[in-house]
């Protein structure tokens, strides 16, 4: 490109500044450079001798190059360029070139030694004098770019100091809080522990067994985090020691075997050398196959199996190992997610907090390893870590020594098994006391909800909402206590399905929510829940509650039998209860003169099983079915009587009594009166 068409206006021009006491070299310059200077290439400063030159270039601190003769009066070049040494200009990028007379060499090196970068030799040569200064531009050049380097680099470490001293600053905070955490926590779960021992009143040690298993699972959510923290923050550091991993691997499995028999899952290792001798962590290990493990038989029912694998490879420099199930698997969308912190999937919420896949795969990766999942939804997972094989450690793992710490990981990964949970509470069923059906998937929380109630009611309680629908239209309770978030079905669903069923619609609902979000109090509301509690709650609130609702159904009883028994006439319907029993009282009178009308066929007209109608009527009347089939006859035979529709056999036929004499023993036990004395009361 022609030099005359580059754009010069984008360059700054060079700031060149020229010490000389001799007036004539300034007129010199100044012609040599008209040019320059006129195109903006180049700005020209003068001073007569040193003093004034380091005021020129205080003030304009963008003069770059100096050219200076040595000597001069009052200041001498060698002096300014000491100066230029001294801390004021320290920072300053500059090039100064020395003017001096030919052949005064040790002006020259004295010159040099004193911060020089070149010098030229009087009578100025122009082309000379050119060259230098475009080699001093130059050199400017470079000394800028380096320094802009210099300072990237410096802003870079400084950043990288200010994260890592973040990190740390994280970290400690995670370690300090995990600290005033564990804290509490020993001290609570000792007192619990001790207290158990003690005790042996039932009730107290179910709950003192639900504070402890939860004491431990928080503990071990900390020590989690607590890890990946350490992890995040690069501070977790190995210690490799040599160890045969197969036996390693052998005593992991076995310490799972009981949980396995109980879960009637097939625990067993397929295939692994008889030993192996690597180096790896391991405690770090062993957490890794904790976590696989108690997932693997959290997530397979009954029946089920889990295979464990460990191969090494051909060239004997890495090896694999593998966790299979045949459980529930894992959705193929979920799947790139599972290593995800905190992640779980849908609708197995309750189980677990996320964090155990992640911190397992940045364990597996500080080893250097890696590690995948391969998984069916309904088939089975299969999770395996292939690490290198190291050698050089020279402590060596002792089994023998180690100690598996498995109750806290394993009691706290894995949801208590139902039979573990004394159920004395369920079993005993008094007829005089009311029913409540807990629905709630935590079991824990189920238990304590229970422990609750457990002295005032006949309690059953069930998983989810499906299994809470099942059991509430098989024994119709009196009152359902049941969680929002469920698994298969929730909370809400479940309450509208049970008061759009005519054999549920009047069981009171009170519905548990962690979300103490209004929004969720008005959808529960909406759907029928008749009242809320947010958790956690008071044992005392839950007991006033439950107790309001059920004594709250007995008014509502008496309004109804009074309305329903003494009326035979039509109510006007206004609740969803209110048709109901007018559909019961519509059934009864169309069959009214039918003697064989009985309980069985109201059942049969009201598409409902015997115990649906017997406790939707007690509940609602407060008296049985063939009491209120009974009742019904008889008022509409009073009835029929004060308007005298015909004589008293009549009206025994008409209202379905097979016997005279029968009809009036029921009816003098009914009112107190005889048919005869009711007649002769009108007459
Ligand atoms: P946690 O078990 O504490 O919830 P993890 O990180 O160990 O956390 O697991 C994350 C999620 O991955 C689990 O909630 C579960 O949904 C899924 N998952 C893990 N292992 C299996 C498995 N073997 N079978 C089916 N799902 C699994």
């Amino acid at each position: 490109m022609d030099k005359a068409q580059a754009p010069v206006e984008e360059m700054p021009p060079r700031k060149v500044l020229f010490i000389d006491d001799e007036q004539d070299f300034e007129t010199l310059i100044r012609q040599r450079f008209r040019k320059a200077v006129r195109s903006g290439d180049i700005d020209l400063y003068f001073a007569y001798n040193g003093a004034d030159g380091l005021d020129l270039l205080r003030k304009h601190t963008d003069i770059g190059i100096v050219f200076t003769d040595i000597n001069m009066p009052e200041m001498d070049g060698i002096t300014f360029l000491r100066t230029l040494e001294t801390e004021e200009f320290q920072d300053r990028l500059l090039r100064v070139v020395v003017v001096t007379a030919f052949g005064n060499m040790k002006n020259i090196r004295h010159a040099m030694n004193s911060g020089a970068f070149d010098f030229i030799t009087k009578p100025v040569e122009f082309d000379d004098l050119k060259m230098t200064l475009e080699k001093a531009a130059n050199e400017l050049d470079k000394m800028h770019e380096g320094r802009a380097a210099a300072q990237a680099l410096e802003s870079a470490i400084r950043e990288k100091e200010l994260a890592r001293a973040s990190e740390k600053l994280k970290e400690d905070f995670f370690a300090n809080i995990t600290h005033e955490l564990r804290t509490p926590l020993t001290l609570i779960m000792g007192p619990v522990e001790r207290t158990l021992e003690l005790t042996r009143e039932a009730h107290t040690v179910q709950n003192l067994k639900i504070v402890h298993s939860n004491s431990r699972r928080l503990l071990q959510l900390i020590n989690r985090l607590l890890d990946l923290s350490r992890v995040e923050a690069g501070s977790m550091k190995l210690h490799r020691k040599r160890v045969d991993l197969p036996a390693l691997l052998r005593e992991v499995v076995t310490s799972f075997r009981d949980l396995a028999a109980r879960k009637q899952i097939e625990l067993r290792i397929q295939r692994q050398p008889e030993q192996f001798f690597t180096d790896l962590d391991p405690e770090r290990i062993v957490q890794i196959l904790y976590n696989l493990l108690s997932n693997a038989l959290k997530f397979t029912p009954e029946g089920g199996r889990v295979l464990v694998d460990m191969a090494v490879d051909e060239a004997m420099d890495r090896f694999t190992v593998s966790i299979k199930d045949t459980g529930v698997g894992i959705p193929q969308a979920d799947l790139p997610h599972v290593f995800d912190r905190f992640f779980r999937v849908e609708g197995r919420q309750g189980k677990g907090t996320g964090i155990g896949l992640s911190l397992s795969k940045e364990l597996v990766e500080l080893h250097a390893g890696e590690m995948s999942v391969r998984s069916i939804e309904g088939l089975g997972s299969e999770f395996f870590f292939t690490l290198p094989h190291v050698e050089g450690a020279t402590e060596v793992f002792e089994l023998r020594e180690w100690e598996p710490q498995l109750p806290e990981d394993r009691e706290v990964n894995i949801a208590p098994d139902e039979d573990e949970i004394p159920q004395e509470a369920e079993r005993a069923i008094d007829d005089s006391r009311p029913t409540v059906l807990i629905v709630e998937d935590n079991p824990d929380m189920r238990q304590l909800v229970a422990a609750e109630l457990a002295g005032e009611y006949n309690l059953r309680t069930a998983g989810n909402g499906r299994e809470g629908l099942t059991i509430a239209n098989e024994v119709v309770p009196d009152l359902v206590v049941c969680d929002v978030m469920m698994p298969e079905m929730d909370g809400f669903e479940f309450c509208s399905i049970l008061k759009q069923d005519d054999a549920t619609s009047h069981v009171p609902v009170i519905m548990l929510t962690a979300r103490a979000a209004i929004e969720d109090k008005l959808e529960g509301l909406e759907l029928g829940a008749d009242d809320y509690l947010t958790k956690p709650f008071e044992g005392r609130e839950l007991r006033v509650r439950v107790r309001n609702l059920i004594q709250g159904r007995v008014r509502l009883r008496d309004y109804f039998r009074n309305q329903f028994l003494t009326a035979p006439q039509p109510i006007k319907a206004k609740s969803r209860e209110e048709v109901f029993l007018l559909k019961v009282k519509s059934v009864i009178h169309a069959h009214l003169s039918d003697e064989q009308f009985g309980v069985e066929a109201l059942c049969t007209e009201l598409g409902m099983s015997r115990t649906q109608v017997h406790r939707k009527l007690t509940a609602l009347t407060g008296n049985s079915a063939g009491y209120v089939i009974r009742t019904y006859r008889l008022e509409t035979a009073m009835e029929m009587l004060r308007r005298d529709t015909g004589n008293i056999s009549e009206i025994a036929y008409d209202v379905g009594f097979s016997s005279p004499s029968y009809f009036t023993k029921c009816f003098t036990e009914h009112f107190n009166l005889t048919p005869r004395e009711v007649r002769k009361s009108l007459t």
